[in-house]
């Protein structure tokens, strides 16, 4: 109907210019304080009736909205076990993880700088296996198994913490 309208991002269905900004801070949630006691206990298997495409679609909004490459369901305060994460930097492709699992870790560990969101402006050094073997479910219950390393195994063992109530400050050598 009008083409110039539809190609403009600003301008979404009679909307003022501001709108689609409005659209977007409406899924944005705030970081839990890093203290908040559902960063520090294990978070149990995702609820039955958990509509997953609303988190994953949430997590990844809120995820690139930081800036991050990592953001688990916990940090924004949702109690379920779920994470997202780029499994290619390069690509910005992402991943929702559900029910996440390590199944193996490499022998081989290497020290990384790892920042997180919940801890602005902290940089750690931290030693992980350098890739492991992994399981989770996505949106639609389907079960992925497979081998990360590198990048996306850093990332996946982060934020698998976060599921277990872990933080990188338990895991630094900077101490
Ligand atoms: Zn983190």
């Amino acid at each position: 109907m009008y083409p110039q309208l539809l190609q403009s991002p600003l301008v979404v269905s009679g909307l003022e210019a501001i709108g689609n900004y409005h659209l977007n801070i409406k899924m944005l949630k705030p970081l839990i304080p890093s203290e908040d006691s559902l960063l520090h206990n294990k978070i149990k298997k995702c609820s039955y009736d958990l509509d997953r495409s609303k988190l994953s679609y949430t997590l990844n909004e809120n995820m690139f909205h930081h800036n991050g490459v990592g953001l688990s369901a916990n940090q924004i305060g949702i109690n379920e076990r779920a994470f997202v994460m780029m499994i290619d930097i390069e690509s910005q492709e992402t991943i929702t993880c559900f029910n996440p699992k390590i199944i193996k870790e490499s022998k081989n560990q290497v020290v990384m700088e790892e920042g997180c969101l919940s801890y602005p402006d902290l940089f750690l050094k931290i030693p992980r296996p350098d890739s492991i073997i992994v399981k989770y479910e996505d949106e639609g219950k389907n079960i992925f198994k497979r081998r990360l390393e590198g990048f996306s195994a850093r990332v996946f063992q982060h934020e698998y913490d976060h599921m277990e109530g872990i933080d990188f400050t338990q895991r630094t050598i900077n101490k």
